[in-house]
């Protein structure tokens, strides 16, 4: 129901889960977050309040890392459990996924997904595209264009956001039918569903349109139509007083 991305100079734990804090009106019945740190990627999820992850994450700390996502989940397929909560993986634990939405066509996905050897770990529709990223990856060696060739075969409602082991300092995201916006700051950038996570940090967004994916670095933002093209982008200055 919420999501955050982050890529700058702070920790992407701390402002992702204080990004989530500010999404948490939306509801939610599960939380994660996932950072890529030592040329790998480490997270946690958890059933229950963003409290619960909190103590996961002070229990068991993640190596720092400045480039990460987050989630707070309602449950739409799959029960509220912490194997369904967001990020999911692939199966090489390279690929980090967080969605809002549901994927109408996620059986048929997860069967052809099935059948090359894939071992899906969650019920939710959420997890093919982590499996399918990583394969378009494998292929594309770029994230946009691998998320790009993703969505393109995905049906349904959905804003999903991405990191991958091997492409360090990029967050990419994408949009059909949900809200996603971009946070604009100095070196670092953000993503979420609603600029209230990062309006502590950035008031300077842009707003992705339909069917558009963007690939954020430390410096800007690249945004793209699922077909490849660029598009048109609606960027904005956030004057309203959220800081209540
Ligand atoms: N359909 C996904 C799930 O059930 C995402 C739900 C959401 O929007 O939080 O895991």
């Amino acid at each position: 129901c919420g999501i955050v991305g982050y890529v700058g100079g702070q920790s992407a734990q701390d402002v992702v889960v204080a990004g989530l804090k500010r999404l948490e009106y939306r509801g939610y019945d599960s939380a994660g977050v996932a950072v890529l740190a030592d040329g790998g990627l480490a997270g946690a999820k958890k059933a229950g309040k963003l409290l619960n992850l909190e103590k996961e994450l002070k229990d068991r700390p993640l190596p720092a890392g400045n480039t990460g996502v987050g989630h707070t989940r309602w449950a739409t397929h799959g029960g509220p459990t912490d194997v369904n909560a967001h990020p999911h993986l692939d199966n090489a634990g390279r690929v980090a996924v967080v969605h809002n939405g549901i994927i109408e066509n996620f059986a048929a996905l997860r069967e052809e997904l099935a059948g090359r050897g894939h071992e899906l770990a969650s019920e939710t529709d959420t997890e093919v595209v982590a499996h399918l990223l990583a394969e378009a990856y494998s292929s594309a060696g770029d994230l946009a264009e691998a998320m790009r060739q993703v969505c393109r075969r995905l049906h349904g409602a959905f804003t999903l956001v991405a990191v991958h082991a091997d492409a360090p300092d990029t967050v990419v995201g994408a949009r059909r039918n949900s809200p996603l916006v971009v946070g604009v700051g100095d070196g670092e950038m953000f993503l979420a569903s609603d600029v209230a996570a990062f309006i502590a940090h950035t008031r300077d967004a842009i707003e992705l349109g339909q069917d558009q994916v963007v690939e954020l670095s430390r410096d800007g933002a690249t945004v793209t139509g699922f077909d490849g093209l660029p598009a048109d982008v609606h960027a904005y200055h956030v004057d309203w007083d959220a800081s209540a």
